[in-house]
């Protein structure tokens, strides 16, 4: 390994002067990565950790995959960058068409960028110059939802509903969006309240919404059907999506969903919302889509919004440098193939359903653990600090950070990603659990008999 800025030498730990100036506030010493092979983590110091998360909930295929690994290489020496204004490359067209195959052709085309946020951004100008081009200016707003993340920069802070990462930022947010209650079962049902009865609750707060101000301004409401880091893995209840559907489509305001985090396999179908019963108008892809080969995500768009644009007035008024980015899009289309190939889609299917019974087994009677929720390979556990009244932990414990860098010491060497904290001033911790689509049952009894033990 070279010589890293700022390695204080001991253990191979840094001191994070340098590299990571920006994550200062995350006062935890960072470990040196050196190699990662399978679902391991190796570090410079030679010590092995199980990645439960995938990074961020990022691999999908494990780490260290040859075939991978040559798709970019041979990218890079046959065309390493495109300028995407004058040409497309055989990727991109190819990454294009395994994206489009695989929402069964309910989406008509994909946009290929470098961020989720990013992603975030294209999707939202994509809504508003829907509405220019159908001749309905007057839509320039959104409805998203509480304690929900959309990424980092300016325009998906302000769809976020996730306050500690806006607060600083909040006079330079756009202010033509307004939140509703996200579907959230463990902190938002009633007691004795139906599934039914909450969808309809929670149906009509949105309807109610579209009317505070004036259905005819909305563009799009926003949502993530598996909300990942805010909520740590919340399925909606049945219905839910089909209800948020129907007033979008009664109001004539486009669904965009995110999928960032939930998306490309990680719930056990290609897209979270197959299992919903309903099509997005506009999705956003990453982390899964390129398994963490390369830094790519992207926008699926439907042929209602491709058409508008196709017939408009101009073509999309956007574009970044690195878009469609060619090592990039040869990297996703790889780790698409090999999905697809694999079929490690069903494996997420099986080994989802293995984990989430070796989680409740050995967690659910743990006086701190409040809840166990997810879908698939993605899994959140919830802590509380009082089990009874599911009281959550005071917002200077840091709790879900504090078990993460527990799990990252020598006694348990184990990755798992944290989630939550103070958001939309409501305090819930939790762990998330994501691990590589081709785990297999023996790395899953590692990780839960770990998890189990912090
Ligand atoms: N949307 C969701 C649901 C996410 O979880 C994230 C990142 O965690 C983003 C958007 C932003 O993606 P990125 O960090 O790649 O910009």
């Amino acid at each position: 390994l070279d010589p890293v800025p700022g390695a204080d030498g001991a253990n191979g730990v840094l001191t994070s002067k340098h590299s990571a100036v920006l994550h200062r506030h995350l006062d935890h010493e960072f470990l040196v990565l050196d190699q990662a092979k399978g679902n391991y983590l190796l570090l410079e110091d030679g010590r092995k950790i199980i990645d439960a998360s995938g990074g961020a909930a990022v691999g999908s295929i494990g780490w260290g995959n040859e075939r991978v690994a040559l798709a970019v290489a041979k990218q890079v020496l046959a065309a390493p960058y495109c300028a995407t204004i004058f040409f497309t490359t055989i990727p991109q067209e190819e990454l294009a068409k395994e994206l489009i195959a695989g929402t069964g052709g309910d989406m008509a085309r994909a946009y290929i960028v470098n961020s989720g946020s990013e992603a975030m951004e294209a999707a939202l100008k994509l809504a508003r110059q829907y509405y220019l081009e159908i001749g309905q200016p007057q839509r320039s707003r959104f409805i998203s939802r509480e304690r929900s993340y959309h990424g980092i920069t300016l325009g998906a802070l302000a769809v976020g509903g996730h306050k500690a990462r806006r607060a600083k930022f909040e006079p330079l947010l756009m202010d033509n969006v307004s939140q509703v209650s996200p579907c959230f079962a463990f902190r938002g049902k009633a007691a004795g309240e139906s599934d039914t009865d909450y969808v309809h609750r929670l149906a009509v707060e949105l309807d109610d919404e579209f009317q505070r101000v004036g259905p005819e301004t909305v563009c799009a409401f926003v949502a993530e059907p598996v909300v990942g880091a805010a909520l740590g893995c919340a399925t909606a209840v049945a219905g839910y999506f089909k209800a948020v559907k129907a007033i979008c489509e009664k109001h004539g305001a486009l669904l965009i969903l995110d999928e960032v985090m939930c998306g490309m396999g990680r719930t056990g179908t290609l897209h979270a919302w197959q299992q919903e019963g309903v099509v997005p108008d506009i999705q956003t892809i990453g982390k899964a889509l390129s398994g963490g080969y390369q830094a790519v995500a992207g926008v699926l768009v439907n042929q209602r919004v491709v058409g508008a644009l196709e017939k408009g007035t101009s073509a999309f008024v956007h574009g970044h440098t690195y878009q469609g980015h060619p090592a990039g899009c040869a990297a996703a289309l790889e780790v698409q193939r090999i999905i697809r190939e694999e079929g490690l889609l069903e494996n997420v299917r099986q080994m989802g359903d293995l984990l989430e019974k070796r989680l409740r087994a050995q967690l659910a009677g743990h006086p701190n653990v409040g809840d166990i929720r997810g879908r698939g390979l993605f899994w959140g556990v919830e802590l509380v600090a009082d089990k009874a009244s599911m009281t959550p932990f005071p917002d200077a414990d840091h709790v879900c950070m504090e078990i993460c860098e527990l799990g990252l010491d020598e006694k348990y060497s184990i990755l798992v990603y944290p989630g939550g904290g103070s958001v939309d001033g409501i305090r819930g911790d939790h762990i998330i659990l994501a691990p590589a689509f081709n785990i297999k049952p023996d790395e899953i009894e590692t990780i839960a008999a770990t998890v189990a033990r912090l």
